[in-house]
């Protein structure tokens, strides 16, 4: 249907079809990158349908990565994809998980702000997602809000938000734009591409009151022409409204191939905001060539424990890690080769370290608990004394300044207090304001989360590296370099290079670059910041270093 213009906020929702994994987030992410090239200005949301109040308390090995916001929001890591693409901060409304929404229905509730009624999924918790999402289109001022869905048609979970985004077209069907991203099996026997399952996945959205407006056929080929047809006249859908979305070489390479079937004037038109400008992707197409140019590599080794399950090597909890690396390494017109290496291993067999002489830099990412740590000191210690380029985040950082006070300082006991309560030399402690949560088992949400400022120390590596003076930074830690020890390492050598603005929390240790090439960690986690046109300075520091060592 051809929309007339009104002026009202668009929306579309995005919802997946057959199965999960297929790629819904990029297809959201890629959709809000396409009409921002266009002159739009989009948020993304992010809905996941379970549960928790947030993604904070969900295990990496199971889930993914944590992602943070600005706003200490901790999500799912499709956020981080979003923000990628868009380039752009999302605000704390742009997420929300079943458990968020329940949460405020039931507090409404017990606030007698529903007037003495029953209540009930159906009205109650569905208009509170509407609201959200309202809240959310507001907040950000942006002229379209791209709203992932999380899951599959015909889940139970996600039941609710189809509806509430059912609703919302109800009211302003010129507006309100439904985009399903299904998947055509090609299977291996039949060696022929399959429509029945998206055909199946689409009446079972209609059976919610939904048609979709758009499919996005994701498969291992492209969709020729003769499915397109079959999926549009069995799926009530125009054929040119069916976009073939063949399995890419990278990430990146979606939007772009989204275009070759004229996805953003197709959704313009529907939107009724045709006679926008024409797409401009120069830049971005700029960034997706560096990733395919680069005949040099850079070997990286990260040393962590969240990538070992069963036979899988699950390097998903480190999304932001690596795609910081892999900015970085592009506009240095290098390749990353990416090694994972596992800290359990290092602490079974200690001597095993020296196959880190043949890495070019060396990752220990952010972590928590017992297990692998001497693993990771153990590479630390192998990088300082080796001159290989060390790069820490926070457990990295912390972990760094063990080693550093453990092996040179001196205190041969030193420790944190989050895997020994009562070491001798306590150089990484607990934050105080976190001892009385922890006493009362509050986890979720309660660490020091978010966006906070650093002041950079002159003639360091980081101020070299931010060429500025105070840089703001996303942090998820619970534990902190102990301030009573501060000055016997700064005595030893250690340079702290970041501060919080009271000089009270220590955000960045280096060592000078006379002594190490690149020995530096931040208790902040600068992976959450890198964006494809705008690498992190701080990663951008380290592969340099990377290469120089090379
Ligand atoms: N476990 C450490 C802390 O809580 C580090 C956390 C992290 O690496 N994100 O402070």
């Amino acid at each position: 249907m051809i929309r007339r213009a009104t002026s009202g906020h668009k929306y579309i929702f995005v919802v997946g079809g057959v199965m999960s994994g297929v790629g819904k987030g990029i297809a959201s992410a890629s959709i809000g990158k396409l009409l921002t090239a266009r002159g739009l200005s989009v948020n993304l949301v992010k809905i996941d349908p379970y549960l928790n109040v947030d993604a904070g308390t969900m295990n990496p090995i199971e889930h993914g990565e944590v992602f943070v916001l600005d706003s200490g929001l901790e999500t799912d890591q499709d956020m981080g994809n979003y923000e990628r693409f868009l380039g752009r901060d999302l605000g704390a409304d742009d997420y929300m998980t079943s458990g968020m929404v329940y949460r405020s229905v039931i507090e409404h509730e017990r606030n007698l702000k529903y007037g003495g009624k029953c209540v009930e999924a159906i009205p109650h918790v569905r208009d509170e997602i509407v609201e959200r999402l309202t809240r959310a289109a507001k907040v950000s001022g942006s002229d379209v809000s791209v709203v992932e869905i999380g899951g599959t048609i015909g889940d139970f979970s996600n039941a609710l938000f189809i509806d509430a985004a059912r609703v919302m077209h109800l009211k302003n069907p010129a507006d309100v734009l439904f985009v399903m991203v299904s998947y055509l099996p090609v299977p291996g026997t039949l060696g022929e591409m399959k429509t029945k399952p998206t055909q199946n996945a689409v009446r079972e959205l209609n059976g919610y009151g939904v048609q979709p407006d758009i499919i996005i056929a994701r498969s291992t080929h492209p969709l020729d022409n003769r499915r397109k047809e079959k999926l549009a006249i069995s799926c009530n859908v125009q054929p040119d409204r069916i976009i073939s979305a063949p399995d890419v070489d990278s990430i990146y390479d979606v939007p772009l191939n989204f275009e070759r079937d004229k996805l953003s004037d197709i959704l313009l038109e529907e939107l009724g905001q045709e006679g926008k400008n024409a797409p401009d992707l120069s830049e971005w197409k700029k960034f997706v060539e560096s990733t395919h140019n680069g005949k040099k590599t850079v070997k990286i080794g990260i040393v962590g424990k969240y990538f070992d399950t069963g036979d899988f090597v699950l390097s998903d909890a480190y999304i932001s890690v690596i795609e910081a690396l892999k900015y970085s390494a592009y506009s240095e017109g290098v390749k990353p080769e990416l090694h994972w290496l596992s800290a359990k291993e290092y602490e079974k067999n200690p001597a095993s370290v020296g196959e880190l002489k043949d890495y070019d830099g060396i990752l220990v990412p952010g972590g928590f608990g017992e297990t692998g740590i001497e693993g990771k000191i153990a590479a630390i210690k192998f990088a300082r004394e080796n001159k290989i380029p060390y790069f820490g985040l926070c457990y990295g950082m912390q972990l760094m300044v063990i080693e550093y006070a453990r092996n040179v300082a001196g205190l041969k006991a030193a420790h944190t207090t989050e895997i020994h309560p009562k070491t001798e030399h306590p150089v990484i402690m607990i934050l105080p304001e976190q001892v009385e949560k922890l006493a009362k088992s509050d986890y979720g949400g309660s660490m020091r989360l978010g966006a906070y400022p650093a002041d950079l120390v002159e003639k360091t590596i980081a101020r070299e590296a931010y060429g500025k003076e105070t840089v703001s930074e996303r942090h998820r830690h619970r534990y902190e370099v102990n301030p009573e020890y501060i000055e016997q390492l700064t005595k030893a050598g250690l340079v702290f290079s970041g501060v919080s603005p009271d000089r009270r929390l220590m955000e960045i240790a280096e060592l000078p670059k006379k002594q190490h090439p690149f020995m530096l960690g931040t208790q902040f986690h600068p992976e959450f910041r890198a964006r494809p046109l705008s690498p992190h300075p701080l990663f951008s520091a380290f592969i340099k270093a990377a290469i120089a060592k090379k």
